[in-house]
């Protein structure tokens, strides 16, 4: 290897080493004792969660107000609540004094589906109601986002693709000198392994431990955890078994993964938590038509769920 050659490997190495320090200075437990990656200050990632979470806003929809805006703040409220445990917090690895800028809102879009972006901005669309049912299906939906939040998954994804460009950059300086073909091969399988590779499986286990994490906030805040293998089983009918809808889309586990994960977190950790949480009966959502729900207002046993039959409402549509 002469000279010349050598040299056009420095920026790689540079590259190389100021990856693995960003990768140290990074790491921390995440949710459940996961090793984590973030690089991103919480300020900074607050600051990112709701500039994009106004611009999202101001393009849609928002329905100001009336019961079902008013059930889903009730809701996300309890949640938020149960999100400041310390014990909760303890186990899901968020900051005691960490303070989340809580917001709800509905918009009017028959997409099924919800988020919450980093911050804690949630926003739940009018066409996951239907399937939702109740006030403990759509408790499944909340805290599955909330668990993004709390989790700070979307820190962790910005982090990633922090990495990955700074790799990128590192291989487009050390291929200055190659000729282009080489470098469009070159770049392209780096953006595929990135895409891939590294981004995907990372998003499925997201996806799995937001479904964890929401699970148990729902049951500190006193709604039937049963419920969510229930959604997921609903969700997998309304969908056809596609993974086709949105948020809950591509890289979602398997409906069948995930019913069988939640129910297992359910029996071991969610319901008895429930036990000795503020026990709330399951009550249908304002405006959902054919639910049919069992149990009396204030009981505090649990009670029956709704019949599968009863999810579909008017003007139900998927995109
Ligand atoms: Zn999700």
């Amino acid at each position: 290897m002469n000279n010349q050659n050598w040299v056009r490997f420095v920026p790689l190495l540079v590259g190389l080493i100021a990856i693995l320090g960003t990768m140290a200075r990074g790491c921390k437990e995440g949710p459940f004792g996961r090793k984590q990656l973030v690089t991103v200050a919480v300020d900074q990632e607050n600051q990112l969660g709701l500039d994009a979470y106004r611009q999202i806003l101001n393009k849609s929809e928002i329905i100001g107000g009336g019961p079902i805006v008013d059930a889903i703040r009730l809701i996300g409220r309890k949640l938020a609540v149960a999100a400041d445990d310390p014990e909760l917090r303890k186990t899901f690895r968020v900051d005691q004094g960490r303070r989340f800028n809580w917001e709800f809102n509905v918009i009017r879009d028959n997409q099924v589906n919800a988020f919450c972006l980093p911050g804690g901005k949630v926003a739940v669309y009018t066409g996951i109601i239907p399937v939702s049912v109740t006030d403990a299906g759509l408790a499944v939906v909340m805290g599955h986002e909330i668990g993004h939040a709390l989790a700070r998954h979307g820190a962790e994804r910005m982090s990633q693709s922090q990495l990955v460009q700074m790799g990128q950059t590192a291989v487009a300086f050390s291929l200055g000198g190659s000729d282009p073909s080489t470098q469009r091969t070159v770049m392209g399988l780096l953006g595929a392994g990135a895409q891939f590779g590294v981004l995907l499986p990372f998003s499925r286990s997201h996806e799995s431990e937001a479904d964890h994490i929401g699970a148990i906030l729902m049951a500190r805040a006193g709604y039937d955890p049963r419920e969510a293998p229930k959604f997921w089983e609903r969700m997998a009918k309304a969908t056809g078994g596609s993974q086709k809808v949105s948020e809950f889309s591509s890289t979602h586990p398997s409906h069948e993964t995930r019913i069988r994960d939640l129910t297992n977190w359910v029996d071991q950790e969610a319901i008895p938590l429930w036990k000795r949480s503020n026990q709330m009966p399951t009550q249908p959502l304002p405006g959902v038509a054919g639910a049919s729900i069992g149990g009396g207002r204030g009981s505090l046993s649990p009670s029956p769920t709704p019949k599968s039959g009863g999810t579909r409402g008017p003007g139900y549509e998927f995109k």
